[in-house]
Order: structure tokens, then sequence, then C-alpha cells
């Protein structure tokens, strides 16, 4: 067969797999729009603020009440500042960047100060913010000198016309708008960070990628990550954290959600995107849907990592398949002054407010 008939054959062996799938995309979706219905039985909330701060072995970090307080109360904190500007009426964005610059600025996890660094000892951080009401997005990847990575994120969705800068071309943009820039790479090695990655050199890795998803008091989803990647990584390597889709992704007729893990892995099952979608168009709850690419696509061995996600009825997912996650959620349901908030790292939540 020639090279031209072959490609019109598999074109058409191909156009009858797409038609199969999507017929079978339909006949999901009226299967589970009808049983969705039953199954949502949460409130509508009037708003919702998820945190993660990275997910991984946590040996140890359980037990060790000490050091647990600590993300805790970090995590707490992340949550009270996204409070603060939600309940107030301020939008997605402005929460999801005030707490990752929270999270960025606290050598506790790995973003920003703190970050972990690449093979040769360098710090290249990527992060990445999409909002579900019109899918606009940004994000930077290998950055050097940008203090606070999701800004440049930000600024990369608002000011261009593109949805990625990468490496110096990201750096000097951030420079030109104007953004806190940081004149040493080193700033971002902390001397307890870099003791704490020569301990563990040989047999460990710095886990605390920090993500945040927001349905805010509009009913606008938004998504945001950053992260100093995978530890020891290859210089120029970029995880899944910028990549829209992958580490993170906002739709606000599926769900806003943000990665942490193995990000190679996360890239090939576009997790955030098969996520959303998986609650668009097929209708699945949430919860549901998160559990079965976490556990069932992805596992402790590949993809061993997790994600937190937020739909636009308020509805959660925090799955994860490593040893722990850090993670916090918040919400407010409508007619009702309190709020809801709990904080965890291995398997149970605390709950800190009801
Ligand atoms: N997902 C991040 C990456 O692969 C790392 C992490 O979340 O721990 O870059």
């Amino acid at each position: 067969m020639s090279y031209i008939c072959h490609k019109i054959v598999s074109k058409r062996k191909n156009m009858k797999k797409v038609l199969i799938g999507l017929a079978a995309v339909f006949a999901g979706a009226h299967l589970f729009s009808c049983t969705q219905a039953q199954k949502s039985e949460n409130p509508e909330r009037e708003y919702v603020i998820v945190v993660h701060g990275g997910a991984g072995a946590m040996k140890g970090l359980e037990n060790d009440a000490e050091k647990s307080a600590q993300y805790y109360a970090a995590l707490d904190s992340a949550l009270t500042i996204g409070d603060a500007i939600l309940a107030r009426g301020g939008e997605g964005p402005e929460a999801v960047i005030a707490v990752i610059n929270y999270f960025e600025g606290n050598p506790l996890f790995n973003a920003g100060v703190g970050a972990t660094c690449t093979i040769d000892g360098e710090f290249e951080l990527d992060a990445a913010i999409m909002e579900g009401h019109d899918l606009s997005a940004g994000s930077v990847a290998g950055v050097k000198y940008i203090k606070n990575p999701i800004n440049a994120a930000y600024a990369v969705k608002e000011k261009t016309e593109h949805v990625m800068l990468a490496g110096e071309g990201a750096d000097q943009f951030a420079r030109e708008h104007g953004l806190e820039m940081v004149e040493d790479n080193q700033y971002f090695a902390t001397p307890k960070t870099m003791e704490w990655i020569e301990k563990v050199k040989k047999e460990s890795k710095k886990n605390g990628t920090v993500g945040c998803v927001v349905l805010d008091k509009k009913g606008n989803l938004t998504a945001g990550t950053s992260t100093g990647g995978r530890f020891k990584k290859q210089w120029g390597r970029v995880g899944d954290a910028p990549v829209i889709g992958a580490g993170t992704y906002a739709d606000n007729e599926g769900c806003a959600v943000s990665c942490t893990g193995h990000g190679e892995y996360y890239i090939r099952h576009v997790v955030a995107y098969n996520l959303s979608t998986r609650v668009k168009k097929l209708g699945q709850p949430i919860a549901e849907a998160a559990d079965e690419i976490i556990f069932g696509e992805l596992n402790s061995e590949e993809g061993n990592g997790g994600l937190i996600a937020v739909d636009y009825k308020g509805n959660i997912a925090m799955p994860f398949n490593s040893g722990g996650m850090h993670r916090g959620y918040l919400y407010k349901e409508k007619g009702k002054d309190t709020v809801t908030k709990a904080v965890g790292i291995g398997k149970e939540m605390k709950v800190l407010s009801e």
C-alpha cells in the first residue's frame, strides 16, 4: 500500500474510532447525567478554596508532632488568606495568587524560597494559572529570577497573546513588566533546604509543590500551581505544573484542578484536563472521576502523587496514591455564617472549624 493510501485508510479507521468514541461518550453522558443528579447531594456552596502543599511519602511526618504542626499551621494560614479575599467578594485569581504567594515565601514548600533544585544545584521554577469562565491561561517554565513565578504566569495570561513562556524569555518578560526579581538564583536556597537536600540526596527527594483551586462568589473557577519541580531534575526539564491540562486546568463547566506528583506521568495522562472533561462531558461526580485517575490510570509506582479539585457546585476531590499529601479545604455554604475548614497530611483530615 502506498504511503498516501495507507494514510487515507488509517484516517478512515481513526474516524471510525472517533465516531464510536463519541457515541460512547454521549451514551455515557446520558447515563451519568441521570445518575449524577441523584448522587449530587452537596448543597450549593457560596465559595470554596482547596490548597495543596505537595504529595509524597511523608514517612514519619505525621508522627512528628512538631514538624506536622508547622505544616498544619501553614495550610491553615493559606486557607485563611484565601478566605479573607473570597468572603469580601474577591475573585478567584486574586485568592489563588495570594495563597500561592504565601506558599512561595514559605521554605517548607517546594515553590519559590525552599524550592528543590536541578542536578546542578540551580533553581528552575514552574507555575501556571487558569480561569474557568473563559479558559484563559498563563504559565512560565524554568524561570530562575522571578521571585513569585505565579505572578509571572498571571502576567503572561493578562499581557500577552501567548499561554506559556519559558526560560530566559520568561525571566526577561517578567523584568520588563516590573515584576519582583531576585538577583541571585541562590535566593531560593534557604540554608535549611540545602542542608535538608544534602541529607536526603541519596534516598529521597523533596516534595512540596503548591496549588490552589477556588470557586468564588461569582461562581467562577480558578486553578493555580507553583513548583521547583522534581528533585535532581535535569536542567531544562519542564514538569506538569505549567503544562495547561496536565498539572493545572480550570473550566467552569468542568472543574478547577491542581496536581502534584511525578510530573512526567501527569503529562502523559493529561490529568487535569482528563478530570475536568470527565466531569463536563460524562457528568461523572468529581470525587469518583478523580479516584479513577489517581488510583486507576496512575498509581503509586507510575504517577505517584495526588490532586485537588473543585467543581462549579463546590464539590471537592483531594485523592492521593502516595503516603500523604499536604492539603486543606475551606468552604462557606449558602445561608450560613460560619465556614468549614480542615487540613490533612496523611489519610485523616483534621477539622479546624465547622
Ligand atoms: N509535579 C511536580 C513536577 O513533576 C513535582 C511535584 O509535584 O512534586 O514538576
